[in-house]
């Protein structure tokens, strides 16, 4: 007979790498098991980023099979996981047959470039030729990133699309919504939700109001009919069709940085972390207060944990390309044979000596918002090896967090004295510590680092009242990481850093 450990919860964790099911104890949000599998990417032209929305779903089917045959062989019983939370990739654009259950195209991701020239007609037609004529209502500037032009791209360019979406049999989801329609039925019933954070990525739903906006709408030309329904983060919203877990309640869907949020109890106005997956996230929680950027954040909603709970917001900086800089020194150049063998090349020399990295392939995000950067590895002399560029690389993705942390002070006027950190990434060793020299502030570790499943997995436990977040007492163990340079050598690098950035500015004509 199985022995029980008290309620479980299970997370799909959908990211850009990989999908991941984990089962966690909701009684000390321990991880008990999990199963990952890594998700394929295609980049059929240049800028261009797709992945297989059946790769994902059956990828994530697997996982959960997996992750239960696992708790099975622990000897635990799969009756005690009481409900399942979903985190995803944010932004990534599915269009799929309501009749069929087909997808009508590849899933456009985040980082895709496609949409460069739909950007420039869409910003050519406000009135001031202005990216931030939306800011007021969707907190997010035109920018190929966001799901509304992803959509647009697809209705202008898929013939399939179009059509389908003229006969009303085109829905729209980002993957959260293809996850969920496709557990809880597919074409026999599936529901067709999103989360407000979700939603809050699309530039389709009005940041005050939290509905889909008919200007915003409009302003796309997107019909409102073929857009999922959007709930709060913590709710029942159906329950999983078939499978080893069949009929248990999904009861949670956060965005994997919201996630994210959740997971490392950044609960309170203040409170921020930052995750290092394929690309980078800073996120600040700014309560029930919506605040407008002023220097190229992005205003989006943290999370609202029940239908008749309040939204609380967020500020976020977002940096396109961080851990997937290292898969491309090891799928693209081959110096590495796995993305852990970074830390051992790079730790091979004690600095890049002058050896910068900025790895633009989808133009650069926060702060600058340049579609058109491209990326550029500047200071090479005879001396330079790949353990010199392995540094640069690494030294990148800290150089950009603290651009997103020097804008994040201006706009919220409260510095931050340490950051929480968490994602694929942060197993890095030498990266926690590059961070903590060029950011001057503290980095904490959580020891348990799956904290944007951990997220959804509190989420869903809190909406059947077996996880309580109002009142969470978790006791987290950290890691924490000091700074061992100068201010002098610290300021210095960066400004090294900043022309660099200048460098790989306006490449494409
Ligand atoms: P995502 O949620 O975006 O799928 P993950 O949090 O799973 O990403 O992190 C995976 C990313 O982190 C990959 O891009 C991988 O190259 C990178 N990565 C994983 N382990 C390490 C490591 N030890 N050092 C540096 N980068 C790593």
């Amino acid at each position: 007979m199985s022995s029980s450990i008290g309620p479980l919860v299970g997370a799909v964790d959908q990211g850009t790498s990989s999908s991941r099911f984990l089962i966690f104890s909701a009684k000390n949000a321990e991880l008990v098991t999990y199963h990952q599998t890594e998700i394929k990417q295609f980049y059929p032209k240049e800028g261009w980023v797709e992945e297989d929305p059946m790769e994902i779903l059956e990828s994530v089917k697997t996982c959960m099979n997996k992750a239960v045959d696992n708790l099975k062989a622990l000897n635990l019983s799969a009756q005690d996981i009481k409900c399942i939370g979903i985190t995803n990739q944010r932004e990534t654009t599915v269009v799929w047959d309501k009749i069929t259950g087909e997808p009508l195209y590849n899933a456009i991701v985040w980082l895709d470039l496609r949409t460069s020239s739909t950007v420039d007609k869409l910003i050519s037609k406000t009135p001031q030729k202005d990216k931030d004529y939306l800011r007021p209502l969707c907190g997010l500037p035109i920018t190929t990133y966001f799901s509304a032009v992803k959509l647009r791209w697809l209705l202008d360019n898929s013939e399939k699309v179009a059509t389908a979406a003229a006969e009303g049999r085109c829905l729209f989801g980002t993957v959260d919504s293809w996850l969920l329609w496709n557990l809880t039925g597919g074409k026999e019933g599936g529901q067709h939700i999103t989360d407000v954070t979700n939603a809050s990525r699309t530039m389709l739903m009005n940041i005050q109001d939290l509905k889909w906006d008919n200007k915003l709408c409009q302003f796309f030309d997107i019909n409102q009919s073929m857009l999922p329904e959007i709930r709060s983060s913590a709710e029942t919203y159906g329950h999983l069709f078939d499978g080893p877990l069949k009929a248990l309640p999904i009861s949670g869907i956060l965005g994997d940085q919201q996630a994210a949020l959740v997971g490392q109890l950044c609960l309170k106005p203040g409170q921020a972390k930052n995750t290092y997956g394929t690309g980078c996230f800073l996120l600040m929680n700014t309560g029930l207060e919506l605040v407008h950027s002023n220097n190229g954040l992005l205003t989006t909603v943290g999370y609202k944990l029940g239908p008749n709970k309040p939204v609380v917001y967020a500020l976020e900086g977002a940096i396109a390309i961080a851990g997937a800089c290292v898969r491309w020194l090891r799928d693209n150049l081959g110096i590495i044979k796995t993305s852990e063998e970074i830390e051992t090349l790079a730790s091979k020399v004690e600095s890049t000596s002058g050896c910068y990295f900025v790895p633009a392939f989808s133009g650069l995000f926060c702060p600058y918002w340049q579609n058109d950067a491209r990326g550029i590895i500047c200071g090479l002399s005879q001396f330079t090896t790949k353990e010199h560029i392995a540094r640069a690389a690494l030294e990148a993705v800290c150089f950009q967090t603290r651009e997103l942390l020097e804008a994040m002070n201006q706009d919220s006027g409260i510095p931050l004295k340490s950051i929480q950190v968490d994602g694929g990434m942060t197993a890095n060793n030498l990266l926690m510590q590059l961070q903590a020299d060029l950011m001057g502030i503290n980095v904490v570790r959580p020891s348990m680092p799956e904290t944007t499943a951990l997220g959804a997995a509190m989420a869903a436990g809190h909406a059947i009242g077996v996880w309580n977040l109002d009142n969470d007492e978790t006791k987290v163990t950290t890691d924490l990481y000091t700074s061992s340079i100068t201010e002098k050598e610290r300021d210095d690098r960066f400004c090294r850093w900043k022309q660099a950035v200048q460098r790989s500015m306006h490449w494409i004509p």
